[in-house]
């Protein structure tokens, strides 16, 4: 089926969304002022998008029988995370359009299909050498040199999957630590970049190929996750140029309808790399909730119906802080802050780095 096709899934159409976390909750609020329906095919009752969404089907990803009656009950299907299995994203396909597709799925939940696409496109990236197997880990690791990061294939995320690997790192240790196995698709190892900062764009791209973006942001790490964003990114204007260049350019070679989230490093020259991509909303857009006219969950929407994706102009600046784990207990002081804008995943288990809610302050937009 050619998923792009140009015909308009009209508001009051049911939208299909594969996966229940806080990304796709905050997708199912932005349908509904849009007047669109949801239904949410997860794996419980309680997870965050399922708690607000019309419909829940509760399966397997495996389950053919549910994931046909689901695709049989909606207009179109698009993902809140990346690791869904491809058959079940081809399977549901046959039925109904998914956007993003199969295709770039296939390139995105794989680090070394997405390293690969994107340097075939002259865009840089850090070095980086396909290990399939524990044995190629010796030889990759005296090719790209210390400091490197080995890293899961598939499956892996907010740092999990991954292994810093000094001169002295016992590299039999590093692969069992990494978690690496045929169900990973193997590893990467990757050249440690030393950089100045972290920023990502958000990119957008409806059905009839028409791109936009949000302002490169500035992204801030503890322990691998991300803990607070910038909106705008502290960067010059020559960087900022060529940040939304390099995701325009993705978003457009990639083929996606919806969103495309490019991550990327700063080094230390100034030059810009790209670390990698999500086809879906991400962490560091939830500050368009409040500072835009158009969140980043709206834009998904838009895109996906072939809607106008209108603009993604920021009425302000803002700065996002992700409340992970027990920074949810503070929930009061976030409250009584009248600058502070709240949003809380409704998530029982404050467990560590789980990420429970996120709150945006705005400040007067800057000349950037
Ligand atoms: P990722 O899952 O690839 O987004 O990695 C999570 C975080 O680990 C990034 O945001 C960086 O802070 C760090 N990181 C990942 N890859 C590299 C690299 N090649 N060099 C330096 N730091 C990295």
């Amino acid at each position: 089926m050619n998923n792009n096709f140009l015909k308009e899934i009209e508001p009051g159409s049911i939208i299909g969304i594969l996966g229940g976390g806080q990304l796709g909750r905050m997708t199912v609020e932005a349908a509904s002022k849009l007047g669109y329906q949801c239904h949410v095919f997860c794996q419980s009752e309680e997870e965050p998008a399922a708690q607000i969404s019309r419909k829940v089907t509760v399966a397997s990803f495996e389950d053919q029988k549910s994931l046909e009656s689901f695709a049989s009950s909606i207009d179109i299907v698009t993902l809140e995370f990346e690791n869904i299995p491809l058959d079940s994203v081809k399977f549901i396909e046959s039925f109904v359009p998914v956007r993003p597709n199969s295709k770039i799925l296939s390139i995105v939940q794989n680090r070394i299909n997405e390293k690969k696409f994107i340097s075939n496109l002259n865009i840089k990236t850090a070095p980086f050498i396909e290990v399939p197997e524990k044995s190629f880990l010796f030889e990759a690791a005296a090719q790209i040199g210390a400091p490197a990061v080995l890293k899961t294939a598939s499956m892996g995320y907010d740092g999990k999957g991954q292994v810093l690997i000094n001169k002295n790192t016992d590299l039999e240790l590093a692969w069992e630590e990494s978690g690496a196995s045929p169900k990973t698709n193997g590893a990467i190892l990757e050249g440690f970049i030393s950089f100045k900062k972290e920023i990502s764009v958000i990119a957008g791209r409806s059905t009839d190929g028409s791109v936009t973006s949000y302002v490169p942001v500035e992204n801030f790490h503890v322990d691998h996750i991300l803990d607070q964003t910038l909106a705008p990114a502290n960067i010059t204007h020559k960087q900022s140029i060529q940040a939304i260049e390099i995701a325009h350019q993705l978003i457009i070679e990639l083929d996606v309808v919806g969103l495309l989230a490019v991550e990327m490093f700063i080094n230390t020259g100034g030059d810009i790399l790209v670390n990698e991509v999500a086809a879906r909303p991400h962490n560091s857009g939830h500050w368009t909730i409040e500072a835009c006219n158009i969140s980043q969950f709206e834009l998904l929407v838009r895109a996906i119906c072939g809607l106008p994706l209108g603009s993604t102009e920021r009425n302000s600046d803002a700065r996002m802080k992700n409340l992970l784990g027990e920074e949810i207990n503070r929930y009061h002081d976030f409250l009584t802050d009248p600058s502070a804008h709240v949003h809380f995943y409704g998530k029982s288990e404050a467990k560590s780095g789980r990420k429970m809610g996120h709150v945006n302050w705005l400040s007067p937009k800057s000349i950037k």
